[in-house]
């Protein structure tokens, strides 16, 4: 997300693991269960959470900017009637959402669907021409409140009363959110029933200019066929006063969630997540069940945010690898392993390599979880450890590959080429940059055999596609 990404918050979020520090990572090594493996590192720039577009997070920057804006100062109380709360916006009037504009995040939310899904695939064939031939567009039946992570973050108006929703577009400057056209409602009216409860916790919320304050954020994921709720509160320092009673209250009110989390974001960052959590209640993580296996999800790691369409994404996935039960499969850019573990049914063995800590360690569980034994994961990046594959004189037969936005690297691509596999499927949520790395695979004698988009973030603009490639020479 460039992250324009469902708009506000993905782009904080995928910083929230992008400490670029190299020195921890594992070359290579196999990760044992339970070791530590160093921090997670680095930008993952998947348009899975909602970002804030071009954010710089100087402090001068966002006085600034707060002083201009208190014209979104107001709660938006209605999302669906087609009216706008605030009167005299021409184009917002028409729109389905009241903050449409200043969010920024659907840029094609009051476009009909069946256009939205005819721009996207026109898009992904200009980027493809020449390339590969490209199908429809593979859409939602109900392209409404999709989203299973939903982020918001806290502040107050001009006039005090506590707020929630998404930064402004580049800016630090809060429009209020009480629901959104994409979002789970049930996260949505979570978010709400803890606003309401701060002031009488008399829990004040962060001030980024000032530094006072404790409450930054609130993350919540939804389990789509489990319906575990797990809700993360972003505080500014660890102590967190009436903590007991708070969980107690919002477990009362809520009592659908499975568990609560305090994360601890001490930084003058614009990250969402910081470093340090506490379980507060429950496990501190969610399960949640896609394609017949079921994943542990914690907050940190990568996980689909549309899992309707996931299930038809890895459907397709594992249709292109075309398995017999054989081969040696790579799983790049694994996330918690969902991709592998699904392939691992049909593979002979799985090796999934994946540079988020957190992510790994939520790949090995759950590769227990299902009983999975061909299937290994490693920390590392995933360019290097290709690399080190191919200089091994390893092989693999097919690679799947599921990078961030910015694509994948050269010498990953020329390793794929260099072990020899005769299959490669390339799932992508950036088609720039999918255009880009499938030029040079043709140069390395890869043929990309068909793309497919699936709209994965209806109502924005993005798009995800995979494309399927053979080796011909
Ligand atoms: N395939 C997974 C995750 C895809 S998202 C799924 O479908 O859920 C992309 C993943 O790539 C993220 O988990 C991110 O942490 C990881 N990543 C980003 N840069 C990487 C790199 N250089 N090497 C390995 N993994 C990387």
């Amino acid at each position: 997300m460039q992250e324009k990404n469902v708009q506000g918050k993905k782009k904080q979020e995928k910083k929230v693991q992008g400490n670029k520090s190299q020195e921890n990572r594992i070359q290579g090594k196999r990760v044992q269960e339970g070791k530590k493996q160093g921090s997670p590192k680095r930008e993952n720039k998947r348009p899975e959470s909602r970002a804030v577009k071009g954010v710089k997070p100087e402090q001068k920057q966002r006085t600034e900017q707060k002083q201009k804006a208190a014209k979104f100062g107001k709660p938006v109380l209605k999302q669906q009637s087609g009216q706008n709360v605030e009167k005299g916006k021409k184009n917002a009037k028409k729109s389905m959402c009241p903050v449409m504009r200043q969010c920024g995040g659907c840029q094609m939310l009051d476009m009909p669907y069946a256009e939205q899904l005819k721009t996207k695939r026109k898009r992904l064939e200009t980027l493809l021409k020449g390339i590969c031939p490209v199908k429809d567009m593979i859409g939602m039946e109900d392209p409404f409140y999709y989203r299973n992570k939903v982020h918001a973050v806290f502040d107050r108006d001009r006039r005090g009363n506590i707020i929630s929703g998404i930064y402004q577009e580049n800016t630090h400057n809060v429009v209020p959110v009480e629901k959104c056209m994409i979002e789970d409602q049930k996260a949505d009216e979570i978010i709400g029933t803890i606003r309401g409860m701060l002031k009488s916790f008399k829990i004040r919320t962060f001030d980024e200019d000032t530094g006072y304050g404790l409450l930054r954020h609130v993350l919540i994921r939804r389990g789509f066929e489990s319906g575990e709720i797990m809700v993360v509160l972003v505080t500014a320092s660890p102590v967190f006063p009436s903590k007991n009673n708070f969980v107690k209250a919002l477990r009362e009110k809520h009592p659908e969630i499975t568990t609560i989390v305090q994360n601890i974001n001490g930084r003058g960052t614009s990250m969402v997540l910081g470093e340090k959590e506490h379980v507060l209640y429950g496990k501190g993580y969610i399960v949640d069940t896609l394609c017949g296996c079921s994943f542990r999800i914690s907050s940190r790691s990568f996980y689909q945010v549309n899992p309707v369409q996931t299930e038809k994404l890895y459907t397709k996935a594992l249709e292109l690898a075309g398995l017999t039960g054989k081969e040696t499969v790579v799983d790049a850019y694994c996330g918690i392993g969902t991709i592998g573990i699904i392939a691992s049914k049909k593979a002979g063995n799985v090796i999934g390599v994946e540079l988020n800590q957190d992510a790994v360690r939520d790949a090995i569980n759950n590769a227990k979880m299902n009983q999975i034994s061909n299937i290994h994961f490693f920390c590392n990046d995933a360019g290097r450890f290709l690399v080190n594959m191919a200089e091994a004189g390893e092989k693999a037969d097919v690679v799947i590959m599921d990078p961030p936005r910015s694509g994948s690297t050269e010498e990953f691509m020329d390793s794929i080429a260099k072990m020899g596999a005769k299959k490669v499927v390339y799932v992508s949520c950036n088609p720039e940059t999918l255009a880009r790395d499938l030029a040079y695979m043709k140069k390395l004698g890869y043929k990309a055999k068909e793309a497919v988009g699936f709209d994965m973030f209806p109502a924005t603009e993005h798009v995800e596609t995979i494309c399927s490639l053979t080796r011909i020479k």
